[in-house]
């Protein structure tokens, strides 16, 4: 029996499952290999129990968390999709300003001044804070980045399938970056994160002309007092050299450099 595959969304902007949908080369061959039971994406069949459960999305009210577990209680694998679901992304940023000062910043202050005191806004009003969802359950997997690496999604199913072990990539950007002869953005002035992000994009951003921001999470072994010394000694201030560690990794223990309330 072929086994059952499922994604579900929470928090996202549905680039991920957009980018599985665009594999357009091998779908055919992963749709040999497996039942996709549950897509909203592409379907609208539900199932009660999935071999594989793929996430996509940050967590950000308890009502998702409980969503969450429930999956996780009927999945035998499940794989965080992106960096939404696997380090928070920039929705995770909202955990260190006020809810007060997100809604007035985003609806103005008469509209701020309605979601507080309108009872149907409240569970808006009320959520707690964006978390990855490893915060949450236990996770088998991971794909990283913004959005997903199609050929490591395509890996990740073929090794599933077969019973093989997943193997991904365990350097830095930089490396792959080095290797593709690049030229070094902090030769023109930049600065990167190149050197202390998960490797697996092949370096995706800088080959096209811009810079790494980290959107695959920090590399577990990364010299993060010699990036920030050097991100110091571009120019950056200590504000600007968090803002770059928060960007896409809020719910990571570096994005919460500076953090009060939730830093455990
Ligand atoms: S990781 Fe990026 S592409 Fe994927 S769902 Fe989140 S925001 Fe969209
Ligand atoms: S551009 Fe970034 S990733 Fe590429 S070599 Fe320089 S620091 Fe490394
Ligand atoms: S180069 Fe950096 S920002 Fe771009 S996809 Fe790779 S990890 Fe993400």
């Amino acid at each position: 029996m072929k086994p059952k595959v499922a994604f579900f969304d929470f928090a996202s902007c549905e680039g991920c499952q957009l980018a599985v949908l665009n594999c357009e080369d091998v779908l055919l061959d992963i749709l040999g290999l497996v039942d996709i039971v549950e897509f909203r994406e592409a379907m609208s069949e539900t199932a009660p129990r999935f071999d594989v459960a793929f996430i996509e999305g940050s967590i950000n009210r308890e009502q998702d968390a409980e969503r969450l577990r429930d999956i996780r209680a009927r999945s035998t694998y499940l794989v965080a999709m992106g960096a939404c679901a696997c380090i928070g992304n920039v929705q995770a940023r909202s955990n260190f300003i006020a809810p007060a000062e997100n809604f007035q910043r985003v609806y103005g202050v008469e509209d701020r001044n309605r979601v507080q005191t309108d009872p149907e806004f409240w569970p808006l009003w009320a959520h707690t804070r964006v978390r990855a969802v490893h915060e949450i359950v236990p996770v088998d997997f991971e794909l990283r980045g913004c959005p997903l690496v199609p050929e490591e999604f395509v890996h990740l199913v073929k090794s599933l399938v077969t019973g093989a072990i997943p193997r991904f990539s365990t350097q830095a950007v930089c490396v792959e970056c080095k290797m593709l002869e690049n030229e070094c953005v902090y030769d023109q002035g930049e600065t990167c994160m190149g050197q202390i992000t998960r490797g697996g994009c092949k370096a995706i951003c800088i080959t096209n002309g811009y810079r790494c921001d980290g959107c695959r999470g920090v590399l577990p072994h990364a010299n993060l007092t010699a990036h920030h010394g050097l991100l110091k000694s571009k120019g950056l201030s200590e504000p600007q050299i968090t803002n770059r560690y928060r960007l896409f990794c809020s719910a990571e223990s570096l994005g919460r450099v500076g953090r009060t309330g939730h830093d455990k």
